[in-house]
């Protein structure tokens, strides 16, 4: 097997069709150096030894030695130099790279191959040796960690008290001597800590690093960052051994980080960070403020520090041919990672770069009209489910705030929750439900549950391209950055800022648009759907074959099912009506009616009401379909279960309150969820199903006169299990519908279909059909009823189910396709057989999920119905499906 694969001057052995093999940064280190890219050379381990390691006790496959020491060796070729040569030292960098980017999540190692020996030579050939021995105290301190598990803040401590000692506050005063002694205590320190010295073999270290990235595939916080982001973990890591060049050495090298557009707007504008004379991980890790690559953003940003575009003419001019070449070569906005060592250039990786929806959909947008991608591409790239972001809270232009720090606006959206100091804190409290916004001086990849589990993140160090800021603008969550003036004072849990202590617990919004933090919480709105967003769900509007409809009663989810987009109503579900004001007292009054008789004197007092609601709502859908379900739930949630409220009901309605707790107990059950409901209630009460019948159509004759536009109700009976039983209700409505006619004059197109919610209407989907003109999946209880589980008990038990894969997924989130589905499958086949012409449509909470909205393309349903704010969503997954 070819375990190693090398790359440089201008060529290489693999490519970016390799990901699987050489993960992401090595497969793309491979392609830009088959670009003839400057590329520092070296070679990838492939993910395939990452998978044997683990299966052989951690032990690598026997020709892997003989394989990276002649990769070695081309390296060294190509640099003039030699691994471990006392004379002319080749250092390496030590790289994981897996086939998901997983941003600061795997450990890397920089200089490594540098000894006390070593040291001197690269002093001598830098002809800088304060340059050298801050390059090897980096090596050990970073070793140690990574390979030897030794905190950094051995280190960090050893340096503190040396530069008190000394009496200087900043790095930069130490010098060449200083680094040496160090150096020494740093050694001392690892003997301490380890009971080795710091290992001294060039061959030694490298072993030592290699497993050190291989075993940091299992590491905590790497496997919490795969759970959240759903990347399998038998997909493996590679290891990239690669040159050294440095930033480090001196005035004309530099390190940096870059986009090839705004990652939090989308705008096509080079966008990112550098700092001069330094190495790998400064610019992120937020210890120093970063400078702005481009003299545009420094202006914009005031920074009083020059950009790279005026400190570097001659290698900004390179970097950005460079930047625009890797973009137009892989057609996505790009991240890049570069290093330059006296002035020249080096790329050091590149990716695709994360960014917020609201970016994602404008570089979509931008790029289709640039002609770089398709429609189609556009559609794809965008994760339906990123849409919710856009359609979530911002705080409202107008609102008065109390604003007491400013800082980066590094991911959009507006948070506001009570303050936190640790990443621990929070998890605790949003488990308990509260909502928490987590500050911290800065974040590292240990802090990421708490980021998961914060409404937002505050830090006050570090800018644009910080490690908070990368991982909230991929998670989608509001962030603000480098909010310098803000004092945090982890051991007293406050932050103070503008002459106001902000303790633990008190409530913080932060504004991740504009960078404001904010005393206190603060009313929000949400944005308008204008601009690029408007444009893509036009192009995936064309592209959709499914129709999208809104399960929505009230006028306020009508208006913004028909804002969103919606094209009807799925699901009007009538007894949230029958909560509203007046009208709750008079379904009370019929419940507790003896006979019939009582039963209409109170659904007559209804009526008119039951009209008006509808009158509203097909005024406002102006001749979409509306699709509005018969009584569903069980009589005994209208009625009072508080003595007090019991009590009320009783005068209100002039009866006993005994009366009340007998008729409670006779319609008390056991398991409601199975009970007296659905259309069972139309057979014991047709009144009901009357009055509902009544009220649709005089209110769709109302609508036809006052405004003409044609109302053509969809009038549906839930929980069905016979035709028979559902012909009962059909020839209910249908003697109403006649009824209004002959008194009106006026002819109501209307159609008469049924909700699809148990195992035996599926199997019995043939003969239904035969006089139901369309099913509506009702797929919330058909999840219920098909695998005997009720949502509301489930959550105890069911995680396990998830997690070791009896279920694909929580089958109340995303549909069950193997059980819940093939019953789908079957109602869809065997109705179609009867009435080819039958509408199919989904109903359930699925029909705003994209995988389940996925499996309803496969078996071409009609549409698909939502809750309103989910309805782009839909629309978007739809057209992914279809295309
Ligand atoms: P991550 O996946 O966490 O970004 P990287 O492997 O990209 O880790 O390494 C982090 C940083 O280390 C890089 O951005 C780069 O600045 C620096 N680095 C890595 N390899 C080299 C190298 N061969 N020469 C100089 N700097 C390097
Ligand atoms: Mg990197
Ligand atoms: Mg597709």
């Amino acid at each position: 097997a070819k375990w190693v694969y090398t790359f440089g001057d201008g060529r290489a052995e693999g490519s970016s069709a390799m990901r699987d093999l050489l993960g992401g940064k090595g497969a793309d280190l491979a392609e830009m150096a088959n670009l003839g890219l400057p590329v520092p050379p070296g070679f990838t381990i492939t993910t395939d030894v990452c998978t044997y390691f683990y299966e052989n006790q951690k032990r690598f496959p026997s020709e892997l030695a003989a394989d990276v020491e002649a990769s070695l060796a081309h390296i060294g070729k190509l640099t003039g130099k030699t691994f471990g040569d006392e004379e002319a030292p080749l250092l390496v960098s030590v790289r994981s790279g897996a086939r998901a980017s997983m941003p600061g999540m795997m450990d890397t190692v920089l200089n490594l191959g540098l000894n006390d020996v070593t040291v001197r030579a690269l002093a001598k050939s830098a002809g800088d040796e304060r340059f050298a021995f801050d390059s090897y105290r980096r090596f050990i301190q970073m070793y140690s960690n990574v390979v030897l598990g030794i905190g950094h803040h051995h280190f960090e401590d050893a340096l503190e008290s040396y530069k008190e000692a000394k009496g200087v506050s900043l790095d930069t005063e130490l010098r060449a001597e200083d680094w040496q002694k160090l150096v020494v205590a740093f050694k001392a320190t690892v003997e301490e800590e380890s009971g080795k010295p710091f290992p001294q073999s060039p061959q030694e270290q490298l072993w030592g690093a290699i497993a050190a990235v291989f075993g940091s595939w299992l590491t905590p916080r790497a496997i919490i960052y795969r759970r959240i982001h759903g990347i399998p973990s038998d997909w493996g890591t590679a290891v990239n051994v690669q040159a050294m060049v440095f930033g480090n050495m001196g005035p004309t090298s530099a390190t940096g980080v870059a986009f090839t557009r705004n990652p939090s707007t989308g705008a096509k504008e080079l966008y990112g960070e550098f700092l001069i004379n330094a190495q790998g991980e400064d610019v992120v890790s937020g210890i120093r403020t970063p400078q702005n690559i481009t003299e545009t953003a420094r202006l914009a940003a005031g920074s009083g520090k020059p950009s790279m575009e005026t400190a570097m003419p001659i290698v900004f001019a390179e970097f950005v041919r460079t930047t625009e070449l890797l973009e137009r070569h892989y057609r996505d906005m790009q991240d890049m990672e570069f290093t330059v060592e006296n002035g020249k250039l080096w790329m050091l990786q590149t990716r695709s770069g994360k960014r917020t929806s609201l970016a994602a959909l404008r570089i979509a947008v931008d790029m289709t009209c640039e002609g770089l991608i398709s429609k189609e591409e556009a559609i794809n790239r965008i994760d339906p489910a990123s849409l919710d972001q856009l359609l979530h809270p911002a705080i409202s232009p107008h609102a008065l705030r109390n604003v007491i720090a400013a800082g980066l606006p590094a991911s959009p959206g507006a948070a506001s929750g009570e303050i936190v100091f640790s990443a621990d804190e929070a998890e605790q409290l949003r488990n308990m439900g509260r909502k928490v916004v987590l500050v911290r001086i800065e974040t590292c990849p240990d802090d990421i549950h708490g980021m998961h589990a914060a409404e937002g993140i505050l830090t006050t160090r570090g800018g644009m391209t910080s490690h908070a800021a990368v991982v909230a603008r991929g998670m989608g969550k509001p962030c603000v950055t480098g909010a310098a003036t803000i004092r945090v004072d982890y051991a007293k849990a406050t932050m103070s800022a503008a002459g106001v202590v902000l303790r633990k617990g008190d409530m913080l919004t932060i504004d991740g648009a504009t960078g404001q933090v904010i005393q206190g919480s603060i009313r929000m709105s949400r944005p308008e759907l204008t601009g690029e967003f408007a444009i893509l769900m036009k192009w995936a509007d064309e592209a959709r074959r499914m129709e999208v409809r809104a399960n929505a009663e009230t006028p306020q989810d009508a208006r913004a099912a028909r804002k969103f987009g919606a094209e009807g109503i799925g699901l009007c579900r009538t007894e949230h009506m029958f909560f509203e004001g007046d009208r709750l007292t008079a379904v009370r009054e019929m419940i507790l009616a003896d006979d019939p008789r009582g039963r209409r004197a109170a659904l007559d007092k209804l009526l008119p009401m039951q009209r008006s609601d509808f009158i509203e709502l097909f005024g406002i859908m102006a001749g979409l379909p509306v699709t509005i379900r018969l009584l569903d739930p069980p009589l005994h949630e209208f009625l009072p279960h508080a003595p007090q409220e019991i009590e009320q009901l009783a005068v209100a309605l002039g009866l006993s309150s005994e009366k009340i707790l007998r008729r409670l107990s006779e319609l008390k059950e056991v398991n409601p969820m199975l009970g007296f409901r659905g259309s069972r209630l139309t057979i014991a009460y047709p009144e009901i199903t009357e009055m509902q019948a009544r009220a649709i159509f005089e209110a769709a004759v109302e609508v036809k006169h006052r405004t003409g536009a044609l109302v053509r109700p969809e009038i549906m009976a839930p929980l069905i299990i016979a035709k028979h039983e559902f012909d009962l209700v059909k020839a209910r409505v249908d003697a109403i519908a006649k009824a209004v006619e002959t008194e009106s004059g006026q002819t109501i197109p209307y159609t008469v279909g049924t909700m699809i919610e148990t195992p035996r209407a599926c199997l019995r989907a043939g003969e239904i059909a035969a006089t139901a003109e369309f099913f509506s999946f009702g797929t919330n209880d058909l999840t219920q009823t098909c695998l005997a589980l009720s949502r509301d008990d489930a959550g105890s038990f069911l995680g396990p189910y998830v997690s070791s894969g009896i279920l694909a997924a929580d089958p109340f989130v995303t549909i069950d396709r193997e059980g819940v589905g093939e019953l789908v499958a079957i109602a869809a086949q065997r109705s179609r057989a009867t009435r080819p012409e039958i509408k199919l449509g989904i109903c359930g909470e699925h029909g705003g999920d994209p995988a389940s909205i996925e499996f309803c393309e496969k078996l071409a349903l009609d549409y698909v119905s939502c809750s309103p704010f989910r309805v782009p969503i839909a629309r978007l997954a739809a057209a992914q499906a279809a295309i």
